[in-house]
């Protein structure tokens, strides 16, 4: 069995978190006097520090993913929350993570801002990871490997065997980035996470819940990882705006809903709509909210999109996507005007 406390840093194992004021105080009753963190007593809605373990966001998440709200550390969007994991467990210029590309592009920068090696093993054509070549890739010093389930740009997710192979062999953290789960028909690992003493998930209000503005990113772990990510995160990393907002946004379940069900019924408008072009020659599964295409040429085919108004991402230059183009699924009237263009673009 993994022992979580041998892949900590050693200046994190004995690191003094700062105590916050608002960590500090327990409240006697309902009519505290709070002179204890040199706020301005003068009511405006945002004149006092947010709580900085965010509990009434954490109980109305934990309420509709069916879990303990004590597995969940929130950040300032899924960015600071993989921050922070590279910070409890990678150790500058000595330990490495494993990427799978074509992924998701923070894990690298982070790694990066970091000071940590990534080592990259790609996916195979169909992608999916290579279980074996990880496995062997790794190191005593490979401390995180990065699953992106469902993956971004690719838009498909990790077969289940080959996930659950690399929990029980792989001898770190295994991050695994469900960004676009709520999209996805797939289980979450989420409901598997007391199996595994090295899984964190992550997920995000940025895509399905409609909330990229705001930046709130979530992680799913063991009490260990949760006490560890909660020591070294800054006090007051989520704003109360923020949480306000995704309070009233997580405990709205059907207003979510409607919208996914929204999107994939045009992401399916969509996709029909895609076959009758005749310069795209391939259309890759997708369980996200957005549709890699592959084209005769994407670097072409995006700026005549560009010149026509619409912005799309052009991933020619990540490994196994030469000449896609990535996709988002919009509202029914905006997929209607790229159609339109695809098409006039297609004929010209
Ligand atoms: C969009 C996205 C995120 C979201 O990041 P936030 O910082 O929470 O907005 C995370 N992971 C992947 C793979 C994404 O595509």
């Amino acid at each position: 069995m993994i022992n979580i406390e041998n892949l900590i840093r050693e200046n994190i194992k004995t690191l003094k978190p700062y105590s916050s004021a608002r960590d500090e105080y327990k409240a006697s009753g309902s009519k505290m006097v709070f002179l204890d963190a040199n706020e301005n007593p003068y009511e405006n809605g945002v004149n006092r520090y947010p709580d900085p373990r965010q509990k009434d966001v954490k109980v109305a998440l934990a309420k509709v993913k069916n879990c303990n709200p004590k597995n969940i550390v929130l950040g300032n969007g899924s960015d600071e929350i993989l921050d922070l994991i590279f910070r409890a467990f990678c150790e500058p210029k000595e330990d490495n993570i494993i990427i799978l590309p074509p992924t998701y592009g923070m894990y690298k920068v982070l790694a990066g801002i970091n000071d940590i090696e990534t080592k990259e093993v790609l996916l195979t054509q169909s992608f999916q990871p290579k279980a074996d070549e990880i496995l062997s890739a790794a190191d005593k010093n490979s401390k995180i490997l990065f699953l992106c389930s469902p993956n971004n740009p690719t838009g498909n997710s990790f077969d289940k065997t080959t996930v659950e192979k690399l929990l029980k062999e792989f001898n770190g953290i295994i991050v695994i980035d469900e960004a676009y789960i709520d999209f996805s028909g797939q289980e979450s690992w989420l409901n598997r996470l007391e199996e595994f003493p090295n899984l964190i998930i992550t997920q995000t209000l940025s895509k399905a819940y409609g909330m990229a503005g705001i930046r709130l990113g979530i992680c799913y772990a063991s009490f260990t990882i949760v006490d560890i990510l909660n020591r070294i995160k800054p006090p007051y990393n989520v704003n109360l705006l923020t949480q306000a907002y995704a309070l009233e946004r997580i405990e709205d379940a059907e207003g979510v809903q409607i919208e996914i069900v929204e999107i994939e019924k045009n992401k399916t408008l969509l996709i029909n709509a895609l076959k009758s072009i005749k310069f795209i020659t391939e259309i890759f599964p997708s369980d996200a909210n957005f549709v890699l295409v592959k084209v005769d040429d994407a670097n072409i085919r995006y700026n005549q999109l560009i010149e026509k108004g619409i912005v799309i991402r052009n991933r020619t230059t990540q490994p196994l996507c030469e000449n896609c183009l990535r996709l988002t699924v919009g509202t029914e009237k905006e997929n209607e005007k790229l159609i339109e263009e695809l098409l006039s673009i297609s004929k010209s």
